[in-house]
């Protein structure tokens, strides 16, 4: 039996959807042989009804002032004494941004390893867990063992695993004693929260993405791609040299190994390239389309159909036939 750890990310209340998902799979990959349990921080409006309905063993709520808000050093200091003391064989943290700075200080400060940014899990004939992740830039995925320390740790994409409807099993609430952060030096102090708007679905969960690449050429393109996402009602995805160029302003719709992980029913892709980096992250769309000048880029291997042809000309034809 192993004593699994999946820690909760959760913000106002509300769990995030990485948690289900890695909840999910770990009752699917173990079965009954792992006893899981969820790990929530917070100060004030924990989601604990909502873990303890979500199919874990057994919740452990860490509350404490210093936990109201994410907080590296407090956050880590939490989730090595919580690891220290009982002692789990495996943990498991969402790869989201919270996460994948978390993580590392964890593992560092345990002594252990960490497979980041995994987006598989498999047993081995001996019950033990065996992470995969993209390597070299998602050219290749990589199997990682950590055979002799313990937890075994691994931080997770968001989106790679189904959430399952997981029957109840009423966990068992351990409310732990978090006033061991009252003198733990924070190092970051917490200013302002900024709460931004999102006029579309966030590009994980989006039915339909409109990608644009590099190939797309300028702002009017860019425009023109944004019009045909509106009128689709559709999330716009972004390759990474749109992010570096300054296109957008960060990283939250980017599509690939370094960015989201998607699955819509329908990806229109225009001027992307298709490199093994992006092709990762969308590789599982339902039905793939692209627009590319070069009748042999890497992108049509990957597509249901192909349009060879200038990206600005094919919006403006889409737009107008979908504006009648
Ligand atoms: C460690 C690492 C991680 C990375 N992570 C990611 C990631 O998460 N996501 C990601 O996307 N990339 C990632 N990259 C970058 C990746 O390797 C590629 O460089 C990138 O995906 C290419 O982006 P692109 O297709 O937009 O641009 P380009 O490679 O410049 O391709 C542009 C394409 O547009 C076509 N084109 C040109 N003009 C037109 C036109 N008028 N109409 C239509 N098509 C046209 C061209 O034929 C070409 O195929 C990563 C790289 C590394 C090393």
């Amino acid at each position: 039996m192993k004593n699994i750890f999946i820690f909760a990310e959760q913000r106002d209340g509300v769990v995030s959807s990485a948690y289900y998902e890695m909840l999910s799979e770990t009752i699917k990959l173990y079965g009954d042989r792992a006893f899981v349990s969820a790990v929530v921080f917070g100060y004030g409006n924990i989601p604990v009804e909502a873990l303890k309905e979500s199919g874990a063993d057994k919740v452990y709520v860490l509350e404490s002032k210093k936990l109201a808000e994410y907080e590296p050093m407090s956050y880590t200091t939490a989730l090595v004494k919580l690891i220290s003391d009982e002692k789990p064989d495996v943990v498991f943290v969402a790869a989201s941004v919270i996460g994948s700075e978390m993580a590392p200080g964890v593992a560092c400060a345990l002594r252990t390893g960490l497979a980041a940014h995994c987006t598989e899990l498999a047993l081995d004939d001996k019950g033990e867990l065996i992470m995969i992740a993209p390597a070299f830039g998602g050219k290749l995925l990589g199997e990682y063992f950590i055979p002799n320390t313990l937890p075994v740790m691994a931080s997770i994409k968001a989106g790679v695993f189904e959430k399952a409807e997981l029957p109840s099993k009423n966990a068992e609430i351990i409310t732990v004693d978090a006033s061991f952060l009252d003198d733990a030096e924070g190092g970051v102090e917490f200013v302002n929260r900024t709460v931004v708007e999102l006029t579309e679905q966030p590009v994980e969960k989006a039915d339909v993405i409109v990608c644009a690449g590099l190939g797309i050429g300028n702002e009017d393109n860019l425009a023109k791609a944004r019009k045909l996402a509106s009128i689709l009602k559709a999330s716009m995805g972004y390759t990474r040299p749109m992010v570096d160029m300054g296109y957008i302003e960060n990283e939250n719709s980017m599509i690939g190994s370094s960015g989201k992980m998607v699955k819509p029913k329908l990806y229109l892709g225009f001027g992307v390239s298709g490199a093994a980096q992006h092709l990762c992250g969308m590789k599982d769309s339902g039905l793939i389309i692209n627009v590319n000048t070069n009748e042999k880029a890497e992108c049509f291997a990957a597509s249901n159909y192909k349009v060879v042809s200038d990206s600005g000309i094919i919006l403006d034809e889409l737009i107008k036939a979908l504006e009648k």
